[in-house]
């Protein structure tokens, strides 16, 4: 039984379909979110860290009741060397759970609405759901990294995941407006320690075996704070197809994850404005293009960055650690929260730099078979 006949459907109430929700709605559109949970915003599976340009750079305004804390800078490590960034104001750390709830206002959410499969029929799809059946002329997929609705319609897609877990801890961080980050390999195996300033300390990893990282972590660190929440999630890394006929995909589903930091709040919503309008036209390959336009070059280069340094030997890491250490106010200047491509070209624009590219080609020199593989990934 068909129980619903509402056009436009959108899969997950994250913050992605809910401010996509948003945007369509101002548009005239009444699209419906189909939520698998209960509420908006839980479990939270984030570290909650977004540059100023989430609240900034978007089209609506978003909520700044989430922000718990302001960011100035960051102590970058790995292995026995460290570095210290400052940038006044350069990020937030948001309450995850306050911030996709107020975008979630005034939206029409069914919850407790698992999408289970879609079938295409006719003009439109079928979606079937733990909460009966949904028509929808047009489907969007924005529910996250292990979306049902791009393994349904056979999107295709290379992307790999990765997983990250997270504990709330009680406890405090010398500087209460500075993130940790210590990288095991840059930028695939990393653990951070972000605080929320208000005694409490967010302490995640990105790892293959992320419990046992943390526990190792915490030991070597001397850390004992009380765990007072845990959380886990994925992150897809790679690059997706976005349209399929009257289907679409966005955020995490779509892999609009940046490549080195692991953050897909920013592009989510920003992709989530290139599509409202390209429902507005009635034209949905106008994302895609739009998207390709401003997004993919730099998604490309800095997976081709992320793919090098996630096969570079220690010694060469080192070695590149070392030289980003000695030009951190170039880094400083030229470093941009949601574009990391353009430091990238900074210093490989710097004549200091060139004994480095030398140390790294040497060592991709080492093995033809991935110097070729990194050529095939050069963005076209
Ligand atoms: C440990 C960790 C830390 C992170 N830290 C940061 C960070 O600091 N900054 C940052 O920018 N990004 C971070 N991210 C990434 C960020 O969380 C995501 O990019 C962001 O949540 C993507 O939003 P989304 O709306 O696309 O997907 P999601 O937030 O995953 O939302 C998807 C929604 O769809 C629902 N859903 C899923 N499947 C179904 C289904 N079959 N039927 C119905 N509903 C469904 C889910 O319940 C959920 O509500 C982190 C991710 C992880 C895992």
């Amino acid at each position: 039984m068909i129980n619903n006949s509402r056009k436009i459907i959108i899969v997950g109430a994250g913050p992605v379909g809910c401010y996509l929700g948003q945007l369509l709605k101002q548009m005239g559109f009444d699209p419906l979110i189909l939520e698998e949970h209960g509420e908006v915003g839980k479990p939270v599976q984030c570290a909650g860290i977004v540059g100023k340009g989430t609240f900034a750079d978007m089209r609506l305004p978003v909520s700044e009741r989430s922000i718990l804390n302001i960011i100035d800078g960051a102590k970058v490590t790995f292995k026995d060397q460290a570095f210290q960034l400052l940038r006044p104001k350069v990020a937030y750390i948001v309450s995850r759970e306050i911030f996709d709830k107020e975008l979630s206002q005034g939206l029409k959410i069914e919850y407790n609405t698992l999408l289970q499969d879609i079938h295409v029929i006719k003009e439109g799809y079928l979606l079937k759901t733990s909460n009966g059946e949904y028509f929808a002329d047009l489907v969007i997929g924005a529910d996250g990294p292990n979306s049902r609705v791009r393994k349904s319609l056979e999107f295709s897609s290379d992307m790999k995941l990765y997983r990250g877990y997270q504990y709330r801890l009680k406890m405090a961080l010398p500087k209460t407006n500075q993130v940790e980050v210590h990288y095991v390999k840059p930028f695939s195996l990393f653990t951070w320690l972000i605080p929320e300033g208000n005694g409490t300390v967010r302490l995640g990893t990105i790892s293959h075996n992320p419990y046992r990282e943390l526990k190792e972590f915490m030991e070597k660190q001397s850390i004992n704070g009380e765990i007072i929440e845990k959380n886990a999630g994925a992150i897809p890394i790679g690059t997706c197809q976005l349209v399929k006929k009257n289907a679409v995909l966005i955020g995490d589903a779509a892999c609009q994850i940046k490549p080195i930091t692991s953050g897909g709040i920013y592009y989510g919503m920003k992709a989530a404005e290139l599509l409202a309008d390209a429902i507005k036209e009635n034209q949905l390959s106008l994302y895609e293009k739009k998207w390709k336009d401003e997004f993919e070059q730099e998604v490309k280069i800095c997976l081709l960055i992320r793919y090098i340094l996630e096969n570079m030997p220690d010694d060469v890491l080192q070695c590149i650690f070392r030289h980003v250490a000695d030009n951190v106010s170039l880094v400083e200047k030229m470093g941009d929260f949601e574009n990391h491509s353009s430091v990238v070209w900074s210093l490989i624009l710097n004549p200091r730099t060139y004994p480095t590219i030398g140390a790294l080609l040497l060592g991709m020199l080492k093995s033809p078979k991935f110097l070729l593989r990194s050529f095939f990934r050069l963005p076209r």
